[in-house]
Parts: C-alpha cells; structure tokens; sequence
C-alpha cells in the first residue's frame, strides 16, 4: 500500500486541447506554452503528446534544452528572452528564438559576437506595463532588428492584460497596430510575422489570431474566463487529483475540525479525512469554514472541504455520504470537478493550483 494521493495526467486530453487550439486559429501557427514544467504537468510528458506542435514557448533554459535533447526541432521561443550576455551564446547554440523584452537586450543581442543570427520576437509594451520595449523606443529596436546581422527573422509581439475580461484587447491592439504600421517601412525588406494571443484572446478575438498565437492554459483543459466554462469551451481536464479517504470521524454538536478549531459542528455529522494537504499543492486558502467550503467528490457525489487544509491532510464533510467509509475514492479536481471551480472557491486561478502540484505527489499517465 502506498499513500493513495495521486495526479492523473490525460495524454489524450492534451492533444484534444492542442487540437481545438488549432481549429480555432486554423491560419495560424501555435506555440505550445510549456513554461512552469508545462503548467505542472511535466515537460517532457506533455512535448512527447505535442510533439508535432508548430512550436514551444517557455522561459527556463534548462527546459527549452531539454526540449531540444528530446529531438525537438521546431521554434523554441524564450519568453522572457535571455539573462545576460553568456546566455545569448547558448541561445544560438541550442537555435532557440527569444524574445527581446526591452531596447537593453536588443543592444545586447547586437553586440554579442555568434556565429549565426537569433531569431527574435520583438516584445511591446502596448499597455500591460510588465515587460516589453516602450512605444518611443519602438523604432530603435525595430532598426536595429531590420539591419543587423545578429537577428533573424523578427516577429512583433505583445502580450495582454484583459483579453479574459471586460476591457478586451481593443485598447492594447490599436496601441500594438500603429507599432506595425510603423514597421512597414523598416521591416519591408525583410518581411516580419506577428504574435499577440494567449488563451483568452485566441478563444475570443479572431482578429487576434495573426501569424503565431500562444496558447498555455487553455491546453491544461481550464477556462481563461470567469464566466465561460472549459466545457463550455469544449476543453477537456488534463490533471485530475485523486485520493481516498484514510480515516473517518463522528462529530457532535460543537465538536470542531482541524488546526485553530475554525470549523464548528452544528449537529452530529460524519467528517472524512483526505490524503492531501498543502504540501501536496492543495491551496492552504481553501475556505472551510461554516459559511463556506470548498468542492470536492467523495464517492462520486460532491460535498465540501470543512476546517483548515493541513500539511498532509484535509476534511470534508460525508453526512450525506453514509456509504463512504475508509478507502472511499475522492477527487480534489479535474474530471467531474473542474479545477476552475476549486480555484474560484479559493480565491485563486487554476494556473496556481496545477503549477503548485508537489513533486511528491506521483502522477500516473492515462489515456
Ligand atoms: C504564459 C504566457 C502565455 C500563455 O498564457 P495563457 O493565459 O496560459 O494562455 C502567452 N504569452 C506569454 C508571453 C506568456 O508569458
């Protein structure tokens, strides 16, 4: 026997999602985004199911090595670009493309004495105020990127703010469109691609679709939106977190539950302890208290998370789940549960929830 606690990571779901991603912008080329292990899903899994992506983005180096060393040979782009002047070097060694996040590394990629031109992807600040080149320094980058011999082919990209909500893309767009069309002129000779749509934009704004988009979340099989679920969507769940029940206890009135006793028995009820706890990735946020609980499915039939998420353990309620006894299977999200609504009930997104999956939580691969 072995701690019951275990992440089923979908193969074919991740190729489904890939592959709506594709259907959707079908003019376009798709990078995978792997950054993070790939969501927390593991890197290497999910680059052998999307092997035939168009490409891969990710910001670790070691990662996007990794992916070269697994025979990867399309696009790699480095989202944040390079660290210093001794990575430029690697860069070109491993042809990765990277990303110019300011007019400071497209002075660097100038000076750096390689052998053959990096591909880049200029990066704009059209608005988010995270990284990217400023809007007056546009012009240098995009001259520097046109005439000289250390870039390659050159992609104009931003990244947005609110493609998931209300304010949309319009404002960041025009901002991003007037850079292009002063790039028209420089960049004429040499040509340049655009890029601009992660998850939400690309599953929203067609018009954002342009030459390359950049899915991450939306392959992981959760919604970018609030309001819409991945469903809704057509998104299949990749991650599901499963365990068992492992111990079981009967409370009267006014018994409480867990560490800082914050939940309080209103009546004789059953409470079933769960293998996972914050040191598994389970948020330790995750509301228990008599006014709220957080979803969960023990024995196929949901109930809720009662008390304080513990390092190794958490409760939930089973009075309406008589049968439910010791060994009892519970799922914590994915299939049945969408980690989204786990997510919303703690206060939290589900790019959190996969990303903080422990690595000593074993995950076991299904079809
Ligand atoms: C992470 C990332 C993405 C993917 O975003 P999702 O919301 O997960 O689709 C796209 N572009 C950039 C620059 C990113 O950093």
């Amino acid at each position: 026997m072995t701690r019951p606690l275990r992440a089923d990571i979908s193969l074919s779901a991740i190729a489904h999602n890939y592959a709506l991603a594709k259907r959707t912008a079908p003019k376009s080329k798709v990078f995978a985004v792997v950054k993070a292990n790939a969501y927390g899903h593991g890197l290497k899994r999910v680059a052998r199911v999307l092997r035939d992506a168009d490409g891969f983005a990710t910001l670790e180096l070691d990662s996007a090595i990794q992916l070269r060393k697994l025979g990867i040979e399309s696009p790699i782009l480095m989202l944040e670009g390079f660290f210093g002047e001794e990575e430029i070097n690697i860069f070109a060694n491993y042809n990765l493309t990277t990303s110019i996040r300011d007019v400071e590394a497209a002075k660097q990629l100038a000076d750096a004495d390689i052998q053959a031109p990096l591909d880049v992807f200029l990066k704009f600040n059209t608005g988010m105020n995270r990284l990217g080149i400023a809007g007056p320094m546009s012009g240098f980058a995009i001259g520097l990127a046109a005439t000289h011999k250390n870039f390659g082919k050159v992609t104009l990209m931003t990244h947005f703010a609110t493609a998931d909500g209300v304010e949309g893309v319009a404002w960041q767009m025009k901002r991003f469109e007037d850079i292009v069309k002063s790039a028209k002129t420089s960049l004429a000779k040499k040509g340049f691609t655009q890029s601009v749509a992660n998850s939400a934009a690309l599953l929203r704004f067609q018009k954002t679709h342009l030459d390359w988009v950049r899915p991450g979340i939306m392959l992981y099989g959760s919604s970018p939106f609030a309001e819409r679920t991945a469903e809704e969507i057509g998104l299949k769940a990749v991650m599901t977190l499963r365990s068992e029940i492992i111990g079981v206890q009967t409370l009267e009135k006014g018994d409480v539950v867990g560490y800082g006793a914050s939940y309080i028995a209103q009546k004789k009820m059953r409470v079933g302890i769960v293998a996972c706890g914050y040191a598994d990735g389970y948020p330790r946020h995750a509301p228990g208290t008599n006014e709220h609980g957080t979803p969960v499915i023990v024995s196929g039939k949901r109930t809720r998370t009662i008390g304080r998420v513990s390092m190794d353990m958490l409760a939930v309620d089973l009075t309406d789940i008589p049968h439910a006894k010791v060994g009892a299977p519970v799922c914590l999200w994915g299939e049945g549960l969408p980690a989204d609504e786990v997510a919303t009930a703690a206060g939290t997104v589900a790019y959190e929830l996969f990303c903080a999956l422990a690595p000593r939580v074993p995950v076991v691969e299904v079809e």
